[in-house]
């Protein structure tokens, strides 16, 4: 693809990569608020169409909501609420994303929240009993995800934050659309549309 046909392509934002909603700005976390400012996400709806999704307002959560947190049950990973761990979401959570991956098929990539037990990739926190805690967990709505789609390029949204990182997931989002590394200067030419002068 010519050098002009990716700016246009990226300047019409024609396409589409998921988001967790909350990090749209939209205010769909348990406490009511949103994670829209941790991460470069004006740069990123400059040449993508950010579409969001909420599992946990998908599944009938509502806002404000009581947390919910990981836990370890035998060998598999369950999603409970804090104050009640009789409280299982993992099967309904499971569940939507069934249902969202169906829909899924015209988007390129994927930017998952960060530390939630939804939508974390890794580094959640999975509780004890004993309320001791390892940061070794996937959120469930996240895996399941991954599960229908593995080839898919994902990114924890704060890791965004990193260049580097940020010009690897779009590269890779443009070859998941079908727009390969073809041109002398092609990473360069991706950096400079995601730095306008
Ligand atoms: S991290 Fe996922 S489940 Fe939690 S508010 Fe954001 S979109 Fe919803």
């Amino acid at each position: 693809m010519a050098p002009d046909d990716i700016r246009s392509l990226l300047a019409g934002r024609s396409i589409r990569v998921a988001a967790s909603e909350c990090l749209l700005g939209r205010s769909v976390r348990w406490n009511g608020g949103h994670n829209g400012d941790a991460w470069p996400r004006q740069r990123l709806e400059k040449v993508f169409t950010l579409v969001g999704i909420c599992p946990e307002v998908g599944i009938g959560m509502g806002v404000p909501r009581n947390p919910i947190q990981l836990v370890r049950e035998e060998s598999a990973l369950r999603v409970v609420a804090v104050d009640d761990p009789k409280l299982d979401y993992t099967d309904r959570l499971k569940g939507y994303a069934s249902e969202v991956a169906g829909a899924l098929d015209d988007v390129h990539g994927y930017i998952f929240a960060d530390r939630s037990p939804s939508c974390g990739l890794a580094g959640v926190k999975v509780f004890a009993e004993d309320g001791s805690f390892e940061r070794v967990g996937r959120g469930v709505y996240a895996a399941a995800i991954l599960a229908c789609y593995p080839d898919l390029p994902v990114v924890d949204a704060e890791t965004l934050n990193d260049e580097g990182i940020l010009l690897d997931f779009v590269l890779s989002v443009l070859a998941s659309y079908g727009v390969v590394d073809g041109n002398v200067g092609f990473r360069d030419l991706v950096r400079g549309l995601l730095n306008p002068p």
